[in-house]
């Protein structure tokens, strides 16, 4: 196995178990790793520090899997932390009510660039690094023992993969093509799925808890559903017992399916308006008809992609939660997401109580909202953490 060198002072974060070395902080490689080989990390006195996946194509040269160098980084260890991290989500699927999550995310998983979720009987992965693309047979296998899935589709990102020199296709890696529509069951509500076509990996299963709390406030209520996508909130507040709602997406596709998924459920369509747009422009449409809502959803696509677009993003995010707040009846509620991981749960707080000077209006934290236990943050690896949300009373 060849040594990679760690720069003098480098330590620290590897010692604290941080999963990324840069390329910066790399002194020498002895030899010529393959992308994707498995390498020892030592320090400037030749001691091991971990083992990891290499790649010099990406700006994280290294990404570390074991740090005990009598535990070998073999099969049996990545058949190991699949096991463990499918053995984790059977809470999530032991009742019956929900039959789809995400089995496998990457780091917070302990595999680097691994994404694995499940919809009903079919999986699809993303391989993000050349690393888990070399063990993926091993991996198919694994989850072919432990779940017999009737397909796998790689769905990778291709973004993602090109960072790390990777080709972008979208294959089938077990099984046949999944069908176009996959029936899943989250909490009782049925999605129709479009694994090769739909967003993201398909469907946002990191909302499951979220949609659940809301919709426990919705009886008799008129709400409106920003950036609704196939309807996770949208179908929740309806089974909750919504007067009305009203979903908003700029997506034809996640309407059209939205509406599917209304009859899929047996869900009282007259209570129920869709409107293709963009949220920005259709929330001043609204503004200027002085209609106004009892609970408003405001669950963006990502604004701030790095730390650097976090300023800029926390103005989109403070325009577009003001704006909400003028719509909402006196003592409304307003369940508002960011899922940029450069956006902390303190400035999330910081950019509503801007938002709220701004729209004139008084706010209450009446909850915060995170990414459920599928999707793990590991306690060296605060990367993982993205998701978040304020429940907010607004007056
Ligand atoms: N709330 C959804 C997930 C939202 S994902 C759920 O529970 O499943 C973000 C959604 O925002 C996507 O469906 C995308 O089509 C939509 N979108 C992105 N930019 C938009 C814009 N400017 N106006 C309206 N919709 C937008």
């Amino acid at each position: 196995m060849i040594d990679v060198i760690l720069k003098k002072g480098k330590e620290k974060a590897i010692h604290h178990r941080h999963p990324w070395v840069f390329s910066g902080a790399i002194e020498k490689v002895k030899g010529k790793p393959a992308n994707g080989d498995i390498v020892r990390l030592v320090n400037a006195g030749g001691e091991f520090l971990a083992y990891g996946f290499y790649n010099d194509q990406s700006r994280v040269a290294l990404r570390l899997l074991e740090w005990d160098e009598n535990v070998p980084v073999d099969e049996a260890w990545f058949r190991t932390k699949v096991g463990e991290a499918v053995a984790g989500r059977n809470d999530i699927l032991s009742n019956g009510d929900t039959n789809t999550c995400r089995l496998i995310f990457s780091e917070s998983d302990y595999l680097p660039g691994l994404i694995v979720d499940k919809y009903a009987d079919h999986l699809a992965v993303q391989v993000l690094t050349s690393g888990i693309q070399n063990m993926m047979p091993v991996i198919i296998d694994e989850l072919r023992k432990l779940l017999n899935p009737k397909s796998i589709f790689d769905k990778s990102d291709a973004s993602s993969r090109q960072h790390e020199g990777l080709d972008t296709d979208n294959v089938v890696l077990f099984g046949d093509n999944p069908p176009d529509s996959v029936a899943v069951k989250e909490n009782g509500v049925i999605y129709n799925i479009n694994i090769a076509e739909g967003q993201k990996s398909g469907f946002y299963c990191d909302q499951r808890d979220n949609r659940r709390i809301v919709a426990a406030h919705t009886k008799g209520k008129k709400v409106l559903d920003c950036f609704s996508y196939t309807g996770g909130f949208t179908l929740n507040a309806l089974a909750g017992g919504a007067a009305s709602v009203t979903s908003v997406d700029s997506s034809a596709l996640a309407i059209e399916t939205l509406k599917e998924n209304i009859s899929l459920n047996k869900l009282d369509a007259t209570r129920h308006s869709a409107i293709q747009s963009d949220v920005n422009k259709q929330l001043r449409v609204f503004k200027e008809a002085g209609e106004t809502f009892d609970i408003i959803i405001l669950d963006p696509p990502k604004y701030a992609p790095s730390r650097s677009a976090l300023e800029r993003a926390s103005r989109a995010y403070k325009d577009l939660n003001r704006i909400a707040m003028l719509l909402l009846n006196k003592g409304g509620l307003l369940a508002t997401f960011s899922c940029s991981g450069a956006m902390d749960m303190e400035t999330f707080k910081q950019v509503l109580a801007w938002a709220a000077l701004d729209a004139g209006k008084q706010v209450q934290f009446i909850g915060q909202f995170c990414q459920p236990e599928d999707h793990p943050v590991r306690s060296s690896f605060p990367e993982g953490e993205y998701l978040k949300g304020l429940f907010c009373r607004v007056f």
